[in-house]
């Protein structure tokens, strides 16, 4: 078996453009344009990346889009009095805090600062509550696993009693996209690092969700055959190709894999993309919810 390509990049186009559609019938019936205010403390490389890139993808979709660059050495005091800032701002409808954060700073207690219905990334204990007692619809849902949910959507693969794998038990990923499997009536396991027989735990199924960070660890024997299988991880390898260079990797052996699923997430290419596309998507909800309240 060859499996099919869930691709990731052209949905995220379709999510972006409904979403941009979103925004223009907000601004319309509200005169303001949805906000999304983004946050990050320091210089790390790729969180200066992710946060531009959040912040031209709002305005993109024709959101108002703010990126807060602060100081590596900027306290906890000051983070936190620029979060009570945007919570009481009323122009701001979505608050994204870049982690990870500075080891100064204490990561939980600024995302518990940040008001619920702002929370875009949805790591807020009352959005991650309200998943776990099966109210997403009245939750802002985490992207990376909003995105998994849509591309698992996109094979057509039907998930009520279907046996449902995570490998992984972040809240950031692993957990919430357990919760959002289970709302949909799928048998779900989460596996972790101390699983005892992982490659058997994998093999029964049907869907199987990587959310590891270790390079191609789930290997082509682990799929069961036409599984759907959806790579959230994102490994920087040295190129054997290419002495000295580098390129991404997934938490699955994506060629070996290939062969015995009946779809797949390539990397890059394949959950990337809908992380950013969620998060705007996110805003939009926050945006619509706060006039509704
Ligand atoms: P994390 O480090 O917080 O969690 C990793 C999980 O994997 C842990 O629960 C751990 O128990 C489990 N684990 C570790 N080693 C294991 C092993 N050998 N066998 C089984 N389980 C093992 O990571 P995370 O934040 O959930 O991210 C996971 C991966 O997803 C990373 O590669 C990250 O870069 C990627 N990621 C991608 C996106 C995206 O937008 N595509 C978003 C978030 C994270």
């Amino acid at each position: 078996m060859t499996a099919r390509i869930l691709n990731g990049k052209e949905l995220a186009e379709t999510v972006r453009a409904e979403v941009k559609a979103g925004v223009s019938a907000f601004v319309a019936l509200r005169g303001r344009a949805p906000g999304l205010d983004v946050v990050i403390v320091g210089e790390d490389p790729a969180s200066v990346v992710y946060t531009r890139n959040k912040e031209k993808a709002a305005l993109e979709v024709g959101m108002r889009g703010k990126l807060h660059k602060l100081a590596g050495d900027t306290t906890e005091v000051d983070l936190l009095a620029l979060v009570a800032q945007l919570n009481a701002d009323p122009h701001v409808d979505g608050i994204l805090v870049q982690l990870p954060l500075p080891s100064h700073i204490d990561a939980e207690k600024v995302t518990r600062a940040i008001a619920p219905h702002k929370d875009v990334d949805g790591f807020h204990p009352t959005n991650a509550g309200l998943l776990a007692i099966g109210r997403a619809d009245k939750a802002l849902v985490p992207c990376t696993p909003r995105g998994c949910m849509k591309l698992i959507a996109l094979s057509g693969v039907p998930l009520a009693g279907a046996r449902a794998v995570i490998v992984g038990r972040s809240n950031i990923v692993g957990k919430p996209v357990a919760q959002l499997l289970l709302a949909q009536s799928a048998t779900v396991t989460i596996a972790h690092s101390r699983t005892r027989d992982l490659p058997a735990v994998c093999r029964e199924a049907d869907v199987l969700v990587a959310a590891v960070g270790r390079p191609e660890l789930v290997r082509g024997d682990w799929i069961k055959p036409g599984a759907v299988v959806i790579d959230v991880g994102i490994n920087r390898v040295d190129d054997p190709q290419n002495p000295g260079k580098t390129r991404l990797v997934g938490d699955v052996a994506f060629a070996e894999a290939s062969q015995h699923a009946g779809f797949i997430t390539p990397v890059p290419g394949g959950v990337g993309p809908l992380t950013i596309a969620c998060l705007l998507e996110n805003t939009l909800l926050a945006a619509r919810a706060r006039v509704e309240i």
